[in-house]
Formats: C-alpha cells, structure tokens, sequence
C-alpha cells in the first residue's frame, strides 16, 4: 500500500500496471479493509446478525455444545473457539449458559479486525485472539462455533465462455470497477460435471472456507470436540454468483465502492460437509437455523423471558419470528453439526 491511498486507488493502479485482478483477490481486499475498520453490525451498522437480534441465540448455541460436552464424558481441557466473533455477544450469551452448567473453557477467538478484537475484550474478558485458526491450540478438545464467518471469505469464480473456462477477473473500464474473464484457459480447474455448461455459466468455489473447514476438522479428529457453523447458504451443488454487497442495510452493487461495503457469497454446505469428512470428523447433518433453534426449545425460552419481563414480551416474539421464520432467517441460514469420530449425535440433527 502506498500512504494515503485509498482500497480502490490500490486496485486502479494493480490493473494498470498488471491488467485485472482475480475475483478472489478483490473480495479478499476488500473484507480485510471493510472489518479492519468498522463494527458493520447492529441497527446503527451496515447489517444485523443472530446474535445481535436476541440473547436467544448465543443461548441455544450454549446448551448445544454443553449438551455434546455432557454427553461425551464431559472430558477435561476443552476450550471454547468461535470464529469471526463479532462484537463477542455471541460468545457471552453461551458461555454464560455453559458456566451454569460448570463449564468455563479458556476462549479463542479467530478474528482479524482490531477495531472488533477491541469489542470482543470488553464482552469476554480474558479471551485470547488469533489471525487464523492455524495457530488456535492444538492439543485438547474444542467447543466451536462460527455464525456469518464463512460467508466473509473469498470466492473464486470460473465462468464458460465461447473459448472455454475462464476465472472471473475485475477490470476497471469508463470509470468503474467490473468483471470481466481473464485470458488463461482453467478449464483443468473445473469439476468435469460442469465442463460442458452453456456458455456464461458461472461457478463459484471458495478456497479459504474449505482451508478453514480442514483445519478446524482435523483437530476435531485428533483431539475431540465438537462445532457449529452456520451461514446462509446451499446444500446442493449450484451455479451463478452469489456475490452480493450490503451497505446500511441495502443491497448494494459489489463493484461500486471496495472497501465500503460487506461482501459476502453463499456458503456451499455440501462441500463443507464433504472436506470435513475427508479430514476425518463427522458430518453430524446440516439443518435450517429456523429447525435448530425450535428443536433446542426457542419458544419455550421465549416464554421464560417474556415472564421475567412483561413489558419485552413483543420485542421477544419479534425477534423468535425474525430467527425463525422461513420468510426471515429460518430457511436460508443453515447449521452445520460437526463432532469428532468417538463423540455422540448432535442434539437437532
Ligand atoms: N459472528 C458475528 C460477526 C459476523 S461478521 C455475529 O454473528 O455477529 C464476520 C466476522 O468475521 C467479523 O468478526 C469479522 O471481523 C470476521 N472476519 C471476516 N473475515 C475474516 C478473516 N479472513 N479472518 C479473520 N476474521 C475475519
């Protein structure tokens, strides 16, 4: 970066001195500069997540994974891990939870943003922070959860075109950032079921979210645990982009403003599930959120709360038809169970 060079003035000069750049590359850029400097979440943010909607939430996330630990022998040296934790409501919501249930691990979080690490700190004190979950521990169980943290990172994308496969590239032409398909045939990187797609098919792959799923699953393997990840996302293989912007909470154009706006695709839930089970832990299903959260007591907490306070009763009901609904967050968002390979079925799946 030079000094005093804006996300967009760095990309116009990449592709004027290199021609364009990778799809994957821009989004990446992008992200890393968007988190590095914002809180994007909550009414006043550019989005709103589960965890921000209600308490609820990070509750039901607790007694899944303290349901597994119970289950599992309640074995020692586990350790809470949540990935891209936010503002850290989640993590407070279910740690209360597992702390009434004696269970008060050590927290890592995985999380690139300063400015959010800053608010994690006051949520959880004593939380230890890493860049990527590489150098989270590797010597003990793990309790795992990651909400909207895949979705975060960078696709790649192929398109057919006349001359065969091409990776989806961004140029910057008449003023503006767009994109167009790079010059070097990849037709060798593409699955030989969509090799013969009609012409314009686009694909979309995202190399960082299965590094991530390995990783995270190999040490479900060795050393026990088990997680939750859940995004909005697809359980069977499809094409098209999914590439979308968010700014103020309205869809924006992706291209427009790098940097500026939270870009996110869809998670592909069948290869997550796919490069988990390679790496040796168990796929324990993949559910809507909407099913999730009713199976492990949504409304029966609802009315606990409503009891407790009266007055909230409304804000509460709007908020279990917001998490749950089919035409909210109940059907697009997705929870996928993983475990380790001796630890039992997930409560829900
Ligand atoms: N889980 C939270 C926040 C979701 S927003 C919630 O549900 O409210 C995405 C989170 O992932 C943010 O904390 C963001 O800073 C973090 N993040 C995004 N890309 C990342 C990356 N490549 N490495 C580490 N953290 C990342």
């Amino acid at each position: 970066m030079v000094a005093g060079e804006t996300l967009a003035d760095m990309f116009r000069r990449l592709i004027a001195n290199h021609g364009p750049i990778t799809l994957q590359h821009y989004m990446g850029e992008s992200n890393a500069r968007y988190y590095a400097a914002n809180d994007p979440l909550g009414s006043a943010g550019d989005f709103v997540t589960a965890p921000e909607i209600s308490q609820m939430f990070g509750e039901l996330i607790g007694v899944w994974l303290t349901d597994m630990w119970t289950r599992a022998g309640r074995p020692a040296g586990v350790r809470y891990v949540e990935l891209g934790p936010g503002r850290g409501t989640l993590a407070s919501d279910a740690l209360r939870v597992m702390r009434r249930h004696g269970l008060e691990p050590p927290v890592h979080f995985v999380e690139g943003s300063a400015a959010l690490r800053r608010l994690q700190a006051s949520a959880v004190p004593g939380a230890h922070w890493h860049d990527d979950p590489g150098s989270l521990p590797d010597d003990g169980p793990v309790l795992l959860v990651g909400n909207e943290f895949l979705d975060a990172l960078p696709v790649r994308q192929m398109v057919k075109t006349a001359q065969g496969w091409r990776e989806r590239m961004v140029d910057w032409q008449d003023g503006r950032f767009l994109p167009v398909s790079g010059d070097r045939p990849m037709d060798a990187a593409v699955p030989p079921h969509w090799r013969d797609a009609p012409d314009q098919t686009v694909i979309e792959s995202c190399p960082a979210a299965a590094a991530v799923v390995d990783e995270i699953a190999r040490r479900l393997a060795r050393h026990g645990g088990a997680g939750l990840l859940i995004d909005y996302g697809y359980t069977a293989a499809q094409t098209g982009s999914t590439l979308q912007a968010v700014r103020a909470h309205q869809k924006v154009d992706p291209f427009a403003a790098p940097g500026e706006a939270d870009l996110t695709c869809l998670v592909d839930f069948a290869a997550a599930a796919e490069v988990a089970t390679v790496a040796g832990a168990r796929h324990l299903g993949t559910t809507g959120q909407g099913d999730f959260l009713r199976a492990l007591g949504i409304q029966t907490r609802a009315a606990q709360l409503s009891n407790v306070a009266p007055p909230q009763s409304s804000a509460i009901r709007a908020a279990v038809h917001r998490l749950i609904d089919g035409d909210e967050m109940g059907e697009l968002f997705k929870v996928m169970g993983l475990a380790a390979p001796g630890w039992p079925d997930g409560a829900a799946f």
